[in-house]
C-alpha cells in the first residue's frame, strides 16, 4: 500500500470519530461531504447504488469505488498538498477539475482523445436513464468536488462533467504527468466555517463526552500557552479541569501534538549530547 492510500485510509477512520476539524483538508472533507449528502438526499438507496454500478462500468474492474465520497474525489490529486497540515478556515486552493483541464488543451490532444472518448462511453452505459436521473448524479458530482454554482445546461454537458472528472484514465494520465494541470491553474474554494457549525451543532444535539453534555468551554481552543504548558507537564494536563476539550478538537490535537513531539526531540538530544561527554573509563 502506497503513503498516499495509508494517509487517506488513516483520514477516513478519524472523520468517522466526530470532533472539530484539525486541519484546512479536515474542514474541507466535512464540507464536502455535507454538501454531497444534500445532494444525494434526491434519490433512494437503490437508485444511488444503481448510478454507482454505471460509473464502476466506466471506471473499468481495476478500478471500482466503494461509494461516492471515493468515486468523486478531488483529494486523490491533492498529494503533498499544504490543506493536509495547515490549520482550519474557509477557503482552500485546489487542483483544477479535468474538465476545467480540458478547457484548456486542443482538441486531437492525448488528454482530449481520453477525455472525449470517456463522454461517448458514458453516454451509452447512461442510455436506459432519464435526463432528470444524470443531471441529479451530476449535482452530487458537482457537490463533491466542492464546485459550488455550477449548474448543467443539458445531459449532454452532465454526462461530460461526470465522464471526464470520475475518470480512471485521466487519473492515471495525471499520476504519470500532471503537468496540464498545473499549467492549468487551481481553483479557489471557499468552504463553509465548519468549526463554528460543528460547535453549534454540537451544543445543539447535546453531544455527550464522558457522560455529560458538552458546554461552550469544552468547545475552546487552548490558548498557545495553555498548549505549550500541557506539552511539558502532562500531569498538570490531567489535573487543569480542561481535558474535554482535547477528545473533541482535532486542532488541538495537531498542536499539542507538534509540541510533545518537541519536547521528546529536545530531550533525545539532551541525552545523547550528555551521553557524549561522559569520561571513557
Ligand atoms: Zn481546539
Amino acid at each position: 500500500m502506497d503513503a498516499l492510500t495509508t494517509q487517506l485510509e488513516q483520514y477516513n477512520r478519524d472523520l468517522d470519530k466526530f470532533i472539530l476539524p484539525g486541519t484546512l483538508m479536515d474542514c474541507f472533507e466535512y464540507h464536502r461531504r455535507r454538501e454531497m449528502r444534500k445532494a444525494s438526499a434526491a434519490f433512494n438507496d437503490n437508485e444511488l447504488s444503481w448510478f454507482l454500478h454505471m460509473m464502476n462500468e466506466l471506471r473499468g474492474v481495476a478500478d471500482r469505488k466503494d461509494d461516492f465520497d471515493l468515486l468523486f474525489d478531488p483529494v486523490m490529486y491533492m498529494v503533498d498538498h499544504p490543506a493536509w497540515t495547515a490549520p482550519p478556515s474557509v477557503v482552500v486552493e485546489m487542483p483544477p477539475l479535468n474538465t476545467e483541464v480540458r478547457e484548456t488543451v486542443e482538441p486531437g490532444t492525448q488528454f482530449a482523445r481520453i477525455a472525449e472518448n470517456e463522454a461517448a462511453r458514458l453516454r451509452t452505459l447512461a442510455e436506459t436513464y432519464p435526463d432528470a436521473a444524470i443531471l441529479g448524479l451530476a449535482n452530487i458530482a458537482a457537490a463533491a468536488y466542492a464546485d459550488a454554482g455550477r449548474v448543467f445546461a443539458d445531459r449532454r454537458s452532465a454526462i461530460r462533467y461526470l465522464a471526464i472528472n470520475a475518470s480512471a484514465r485521466l487519473e492515471d494520465y495525471w499520476s504519470e504527468d500532471d503537468s496540464l494541470w498545473k499549467r492549468a491553474g487551481n481553483r479557489r474554494v471557499q468552504l463553509s466555517d465548519m468549526v463554528a457549525e460543528l460547535k453549534e451543532q454540537m451544543l445543539a444535539d447535546q453531544v455527550t463526552t464522558a457522560e455529560s453534555a458538552v458546554t461552550e468551554e469544552d468547545l475552546t481552543c487552548y490558548s498557545e500557552e495553555q498548549i505549550k504548558y500541557f506539552a511539558f507537564n502532562p500531569d498538570k494536563f490531567l489535573l487543569s479541569g480542561k481535558t474535554r476539550h482535547m477528545t473533541l478538537c482535532g486542532f488541538c490535537q495537531e498542536r499539542i501534538a507538534r509540541w510533545i513531539d518537541y519536547v521528546r526531540k529536545t530531550e533525545e538530544q539532551f541525552m545523547s549530547e550528555r551521553e557524549g561527554k561522559l569520561p571513557v573509563a
